[in-house]
């Protein structure tokens, strides 16, 4: 058996609301508990009004008196180019600024100052190591960090730089699921094909993994980057505000701290009704008129919720079976179901679950810990001779641009990684000019819907010489080129600028939306402080 490690080392799951740091110790995982006494910190920072910089519980409580200097939901926009899709939509709903960073990426406005991502979650990471190390009272110079399975190349080596930056030895960036499997099969001997479904704040995933005792083999790997407890919270707030403007007539969604009450309220319910089933939405004072307050009070039963829920939670089980199918899977050959993320927790996802796979979902691993305590042993596991074997797929495809605009596949999705794909150079798309090559990763065969990664340039008579794309363990990207006089030598990607191909794909894509734009849903579109409540 192992002694203490030489480097201590904790694992940790910095999650879209919500972070949450394990060690182990004589080889049990447990979750590390903050300075207040939770277990999770919420992953917000944020500068007071006086100039002190505050993380955690302290910095959401602030969100409602300062939100432009509040920084919540970076896990959404860390790794992602300033240009892209979900960066440009997220600015119109999030109340902080989101502006370009030095190197053309994401980044945020905090006191006035540019800060990027990796700074804001590094700002995280090193107040949970501060947490880790005060409670087990030792230094804590190593970590093992999770992140979505979705996550592309550039958001993997971002969560790396905020670890750095927190003044961690990153030894291992893991996927959720796969942590959250080990929790559950870590030295068990066991033998089974489990489903890891993970429905949290903000997202749904699910991971099929076959356990052949201490080897993990992700097998396919999917999810809705745009389904979690928010699109729960969104259909009782709706249901609210219906009731209050049938009522009243008057619109609720006009008022940002009204909205932030009755945001809390509908989630205060949902949380409730997976333990009894009615509740009411109680909020003295949200309006008044002439002087005279008026409250809201909306009786809701798990029935109703279940009724105003139930095709996302349908929606769930429909990505569930297009997963499986990738590995022509159905539903009955999975051995254990394990649930992750808060919003798992509801009765009917259970319910559901148990209909879908013929069994309940497994008991005791927990939602909330799970990926933590599992990134915990894997990291205790790192130095062991008897240590975990993870064999990860590639979850996003990998490609570079065509002329088009379109994508051309080079690493497809559900490759097992570490793996390598090899291609020829095209000719430069005007002679004699250096060959530009623009790398994406994503879903879309459209680059304009997917992640730019960073681009190559090289001379224009290198046409036809050999490219290298390789996956490490971590999912990263290595690129290198056939070098007729040096043989393969590594090259490293520029993401400076966005690229042409990208600013073509963009100017058309905006040519096609400027036609008349409709608002959708009766009250429009929700932006402002409330937008962030909607998608965080
Ligand atoms: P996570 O990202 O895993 O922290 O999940 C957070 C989401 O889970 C939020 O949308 C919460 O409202 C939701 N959630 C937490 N606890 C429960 C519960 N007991 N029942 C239903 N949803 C919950």
């Amino acid at each position: 058996m192992a002694g203490p490690r030489e480097k201590p080392i904790v694992g940790i799951d910095l999650g879209t609301t919500n972070a949450c740091v394990a060690s182990v110790r004589n080889r049990i995982p447990r979750v590390v508990p903050t300075d207040r006494g939770a277990l999770i910190l919420p992953t917000v920072v944020a500068l007071s009004e006086k100039g002190d910089l505050l993380v955690g519980a302290l910095a959401k409580d602030q969100l409602i008196v300062n939100p432009k200097n509040t920084i919540y939901g970076a896990k959404r926009l860390i790794g992602r180019t300033f240009s892209s899709k979900v960066v440009q939509e997220l600015r119109s709903y999030y109340s902080y600024e989101i502006v370009e960073g030095p190197a053309g990426e994401a980044a945020v406005l905090l006191g006035g100052a540019v800060r990027t991502l990796p700074e804001i979650s590094g700002i995280v990471l090193a107040h949970l190591k501060r947490i880790a190390e005060t409670f087990l009272q030792r230094e804590i110079p190593q970590a093992v960090i999770s992140v979505p399975a979705h996550y592309s190349d550039a958001q993997r080596q971002a969560v790396r730089e905020a670890g750095r930056i927190a003044g961690f030895e990153v030894r291992r960036i893991v996927n959720e699921p796969t942590a959250a499997a080990l929790a559950y099969g870590f030295s068990r001997g066991l033998d089974q094909k489990i489903l890891v479904y993970d429905l949290g704040g903000g997202t749904f995933d699910v991971s099929v993994l076959q356990l052949s005792g201490n080897v993990f083999e992700v097998l396919a790997t999917g999810g809705d980057t745009f389904l979690g407890g928010v699109d729960f919270d969104n259909r009782i707030i709706d249901y609210v505000l219906d009731d209050f403007w049938r009522r009243h007539q008057i619109d609720l969604a006009g008022s940002p701290i009204a909205m932030q009450r009755v945001k809390n309220g509908a989630e205060t319910a949902k949380i409730d009704l997976s333990l009894i089933p009615n509740v009411v939405i109680d909020l003295p004072y949200v309006e008044e008129r002439k002087g005279k307050p008026l409250d809201v009070r909306v009786p809701l039963s798990r029935h109703r919720l279940d009724e105003l829920t139930v095709d996302l939670v349908d929606r769930t089980f429909e990505i569930c079976d297009r997963v499986l199918a990738e590995r022509n899977l159905r539903p009955d050959q999975i051995d254990e179901v394990i649930l992750v993320g808060g919003q798992s927790r509801m009765p009917l996802v259970q319910e559901k679950i148990r209909a879908h796979f013929g069994r309940p979902a497994r008991k005791g691993v927990h939602p909330d810990e799970c990926v933590a305590l599992g990134a915990a042993l894997l990291g205790d596991s790192l130095d062991a001779i008897d240590s975990v074997t993870l064999v990860d797929v590639l979850s996003m495809p990998i490609g570079i641009a065509t002329p088009t605009n379109h994508f051309r596949t080079i690493l497809e999705k559900n490759v097992a990684i570490p793996s390598a794909r090899s291609f020829r150079l095209p000719p430069p798309r005007e002679p004699g000019q250096p060959i530009e090559i623009d790398i994406f990763q994503g879903a879309s065969d459209l680059i304009v819907d997917d992640e730019f990664l960073g681009s190559i340039r090289l001379p224009a008579a290198a046409t036809g010489r050999r490219i290298d794309f390789k996956l490490d363990e971590e999912s990263l990207l290595h690129v290198s080129f056939d070098d007729p006089a040096k043989g393969m030598t590594a090259l490293s990607l520029a993401t400076r600028d966005t690229p042409e191909a990208l600013r073509r794909a963009l100017a058309e894509a905006a040519a096609e939306r400027s036609g008349p734009q409709v608002e959708s849903g009766a009250r429009g579109r929700r932006g402002g402080l409330f937008g962030w409540l909607k998608r965080g």
